[in-house]
């Protein structure tokens, strides 16, 4: 006889499911569920489980609005049509070889005896660009100056505004979530963006603005000195890589970034939007988790 579980139970289930919704392990368990469908409906995210290895679409919406999409092109560079490249990457079966729109990034030199105080200080009270206008702080960065992993999204919205720290607001938690799920906590790793101000209504940032911060951010990269880069997100992972191909086509693939290893992944925000994303994105995070020879727990994905 089929035993009906207490409520009191059932809502600790629903909670602990919904937490392993947010970090995109729903269609691990959902296949595996010994529960009835009915039950595991009821949790926070609902729907048709996501198929790991489904295709995400080129179309989705990127972080700040609507119309944004992860293959948005790069702030830093035009369209220009490119041939297809041969691979050279060795650590992914069929990956993509990007073409570079510039390589602004390539020739800055690298400052001497930099550090993360003397980039700070360099910012200073930043009026460089039309972004300081709105600004309530600047937001420069949080983790661990020595940490192996960066995690670099596209600029600060409201809540990092308001409070200078970057990823708090929502997107923040669920990136907390997923560093956590990779058995790290945020002190563990260093957090940065491509623009330190927050863009008005939380717009991409235009190519002079990148161009402006950009370079403190590769000597905030150069400082930490990561064995790896994730790139959350179109915005950082074009604008670091000096392209305009869509994110879709390289997500989860390694790229060299001035002789780093660069993953980019899906921007948390993204994934709020949409929740069957976080399967494909807990993917790169396993491979990232791997590279840093953190354990990898089998079954977890594909
Ligand atoms: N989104 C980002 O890209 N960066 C933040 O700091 C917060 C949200």
């Amino acid at each position: 006889m089929t035993q009906i579980p207490s409520s009191a139970l059932r809502e600790k289930i629903r909670q602990r499911l919904g937490f392993y919704e947010d970090l995109g392990l729903a269609p691990f368990y959902r296949t595996r569920s010994v529960m009835g469908s009915a039950f595991v409906g009821a949790s926070r995210i609902g729907g048709t489980a996501p198929q790991l290895g489904a295709q995400v679409s080129d179309e989705m919406p990127a972080r700040n609005s609507t119309n944004k999409s992860p293959n948005a092109p790069s702030p830093l560079a035009p369209e220009v049509p490119r041939p297809a490249a041969p691979s050279t990457n060795l650590f992914d079966p069929f990956p993509t070889t990007l073409q570079k729109n510039s390589n602004f990034f390539d020739q800055l030199e690298r400052v001497e005896n930099d550090s993360l105080l003397k980039i700070r200080d360099d910012i200073g009270d930043c009026t460089r660009c039309r972004l300081h206008k709105a600004r309530h702080h600047i937001v420069f960065a949080d983790g661990n100056p020595k940490a192996q992993l960066v995690f670099v999204g596209e600029g600060p919205g409201a809540d990092e505004d308001a409070t200078g720290i970057p990823f708090v607001g929502r997107a923040g938690k669920l990136l907390t979530q997923m560093i956590q799920a990779m058995g790290l906590q945020r002190e563990d790793v260093y957090i940065c963006n491509v623009v330190k101000c927050r863009p008005p209504e939380n717009r991409q940032p235009q190519p002079d603005e990148v161009a402006t911060c950009g370079p403190y951010l590769v000597r905030q990269l150069e400082v930490v000195n990561p064995k790896v880069i994730v790139c959350l997100g179109a915005t950082a992972a074009q604008t670091l890589l000096e392209t305009t191909t869509g994110i879709s086509k390289f997500r989860g693939q390694w790229q060299d970034f001035r002789g780093k290893k660069l993953l980019a992944t899906y921007h948390p925000a993204y994934l709020l939007r949409n929740p069957a994303a976080k399967s494909e994105v807990w993917k790169d995070l396993q491979k990232v988790m791997a590279e840093l020879g953190l354990a990898v727990k089998k079954g977890k994905s594909s």
